[in-house]
């Protein structure tokens, strides 16, 4: 080992992540971490420890990597810091990281045997374990989750978790003040960590005291397997608490795998051949000489999967080590204050379901999440049948459309009973969706669930603007964080009467500068829900409708249309949805107006046709004239519910002249028919 080069390393260790989305336009990897840490190391208090540290790791005798039948346990706290978006992940996602944890630690992994067979032999059982906290610093009975909600949720560019720290300390929802990192390992769940960062952490030092920033940032999509995460994303986490216990990447104390330079350094373990370090699967890495073992923790390979003896040597030093605290967190004194060490008292009743929207006629599936240690339960569902239940886990059937509550009472003794009640928890849709032509000017509309769904996000109905009538749809996107997502989702509507719908709407958007990058993706489920596909994405030139500007409101000429023709076959269902999904770039509030989903024909589709009806003036007074290329011989005026309000059957024409004054104010829609081709238009009606 180079011991000069290593003592030069870095202290912030940061994963790379790889895009998911189909959007991959984000950056491969950008170094924010570099600049952190060069500013840290100008700090000489940090570096005289950091110098010392490392040097009495190295010298100092390494504990033996044999199998030592001594699990160390270590108290870990999840800090969930969000901002009211996705990543307010839920409480299933983070049991679900930590026991993938633990599956790697103890080399428990599925895939453990497929470990190259050069490799076989090395292959450690950490012997590490880490246990959900069941006492917070002040002995509040608590789940080992917190939940702070701040703005800080979202760290773009540069790393700066000390705001996400600093906002978990004021406003956390068990204990407010500081979770010392000598007694748990505190985990910060975010919605980012920094531009390109999965996750990163600190080496054990003193220089951080026994301040709860000695511990493991993670992006929500990297914590866990399921949820917002994935299981490849998954790996993220074990990778970091390698380097909360000492571990380097395989190739060295550097961000940058891959350079031949990293030949020269090494990672202080000497069952892990010198390498380069890697980012994909090459089972012949042998660049610095010797085979590489890529299918290592501290790569950056997508195959990871294993530690060493050496690395479990390393690591086990750490732990033993009083640097950083690390030994005190296995402690039986620190396993009884951060309550670890005993069955832990009940003190909290709550649940979860496996969905919180369905359709009727669906069953949902409630799970109990009381702790700890519940033993008798009590379920009340509203709306649902049966409405009641004793067991820890069940189903219960909605029969009907509505917007229910749900509580459950339970006790850890079956003598002192708590109560959980989840207001307005569940909301089912009509499994028999609303009849087309749909069209929504949203001038006069009830902008609530099940209608509509605008939990995520802040979405209004405003009179700041409208493409026409006083109203339209806003997203307060002015002012959130970059990578917030803003979600709509739509009510049920019936399309199992034609093989194609069209839908489209009318939007308005301003970037402030050229650097935002704004998108809205248009979803479709045909499940009720269950599962969506993307159907559109606009966004670059095609979002923008108004030059950049700040406090954007558009005029009438700064609307765009947008046109989903991909809302066909197996969508064509009794139950289709849509939803509107944005993601924030930095731009302007979103406007959106005249939501319209009609039929298509079902057979000789004429495109054209479209274009060659012109209905005028809109909005009307008295005469509302129809003109068209083709002949036409029926129209229908449907109201804003889809009743027929007016029909007239006509010798074959190409243009009408419609009296529209008995009408009284408001949205229709005028259905042309032509042959076996039906299309709707809205129009307004005015005085
Ligand atoms: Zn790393
Ligand atoms: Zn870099």
């Amino acid at each position: 080992m180079n011991k000069a080069i290593y003592y030069l390393s870095f202290l912030i260790i940061v994963l790379i992540f790889k895009t998911t989305s189909f959007l991959s336009q984000t950056p491969h990897h950008k170094c924010g971490q570099h600049i952190v840490l060069k500013e840290l190391l100008k700090n000489n208090d940090f570096k005289t420890y950091y110098d010392q540290e490392q040097r009495s790791f190295s010298s100092s005798n390494q504990i033996s990597s044999l199998k030592s039948g001594v699990v160390y346990k270590i108290p870990v706290v999840f800090h969930i810091v969000h901002n009211n978006g996705i990543e307010k992940i839920d409480r299933s996602q983070v049991l679900d990281a930590l026991e993938k944890l633990n599956i790697d630690l103890r080399a428990l992994r599925p895939d453990t045997s497929t470990v190259d067979s050069l490799f076989q032999p090395l292959i450690a059982d950490i012997e590490v374990e880490f246990v959900l906290a069941t006492k917070a610093p002040d002995g509040t009975c608590f789940s080992g989750i917190t939940m702070t909600e701040t703005p800080f949720s979202y760290n773009n560019g540069d790393i700066n978790g000390s705001d996400q720290v600093d906002a978990v300390m004021m406003y956390n929802d068990v204990y407010q003040g500081n979770w010392p990192g000598d007694q748990y390992l505190n985990v910060f769940v975010c919605g980012a960590v920094g531009t390109g960062i999965a996750g990163y952490t600190y080496y054990p030092s003193g220089f951080f005291g026994n301040a709860m920033n000695n511990g493991i940032w993670l992006r929500h999509d990297y914590c866990g397997s399921i949820g917002t995460a994935n299981p490849s994303a998954s790996k993220t986490f074990v990778h970091e608490v390698g380097h909360w216990l000492n571990l380097p990447h395989t190739w060295g104390s550097t961000n940058e795998p891959g350079l031949a330079s990293n030949c020269t350094t090494d990672d202080g373990v000497t069952d892990t051949p010198n390498t380069i370090g890697s980012q994909w699967c090459n089972y012949n890495e042998t660049t610095c000489g010797s085979v590489a073992n890529i299918e290592n923790h501290m790569e950056y390979t997508p195959c990871r999967k294993m530690f060493t003896l050496g690395q479990k040597a390393r690591m086990r030093t750490a732990l033993n080590s009083s640097t950083g605290g690390r030994s005190n967190l296995i402690t039986p004194a620190n396993h009884f204050a951060t309550g670890i060490d005993t069955i832990a008292p009940f003190c909290k009743a709550d649940f979860f379901a496996n969905r919180y929207i369905t359709c009727s006629g669906d069953s949902l599936y409630f799970q109990d999440y009381s702790y700890h240690n519940p033993i008798a339960w009590d379920w009340y569902f509203e709306g649902a049948n049966p409405d009641s239940s004793n067991l820890d886990n069940t189903y219960a059937f909605y029969p009907n459309q509505g917007v229910f509550d749900v509580s459950l009472t339970a006790s850890g003794d079956s003598t002192t009973f708590l109560t959980e009640v989840k207001n307005d928890a569940i909301i089912v849709m009509d499994y028999n969706g609303a009849p087309l032509p749909f069209y929504e000017g949203f001038e006069n509309i009830n902008f609530t669930s099940p209608e509509w769904i605008s939990n995520v996000g802040n979405w209004s109905i405003t009179d700041e603007a409208a493409y026409n009538g006083n109203y339209c749809l806003k997203l307060e996107n002015d002012g959130v964080d970059e990578g917030t997502k803003h979600i709509l989702e739509s009510k049920t509507f019936d399309l199992s009467d034609t093989t194609k719908a069209f839908f489209n709407f009318r939007y308005a958007f301003a970037r402030k500068n050229t650097s935002n990058n704004d998108y809205l993706k248009v979803l479709a489920s045909n499940d009720c829900g269950k599962t969506w596909s993307v159907r559109k994405v606009i966004q670059y030139s095609q979002l923008i409708t108004a030059p950049d500007q700040i406090n954007f409101l558009p005029s009438f000429s700064e609307w765009k249309e947008a046109s989903i023709s991909s809302i066909i076959g197996p969508f064509c269902v009794q139950n289709f949805r849509f939803k509107f999904e944005f993601e924030s770039g930095g731009g302007n509030n979103l406007y959106i107006d005249n939501i319209n989903i009609s039929y298509e024909n079902t057979t000789s589709i004429n495109s054209s046709f479209y274009n060659e009806v012109s209905i005028y003036p809109n909005p009307v007074k008295d005469q509302l004239t129809i003109n068209a290329t083709n002949y036409f011989s029926q129209i229908h005026v449907l109201d804003i519910m889809g009743k027929t309000v007016l029909t007239k059957n006509l010798l074959a024409t190409k243009k009408l002249v419609l009296n529209t004054g008995s009408l009284e104010n408001g949205y229709y829609f005028i259905q042309i028919i032509q042959g076996n081709k039906l299309r709707s238009y809205p129009f307004m009606k005015i005085n």
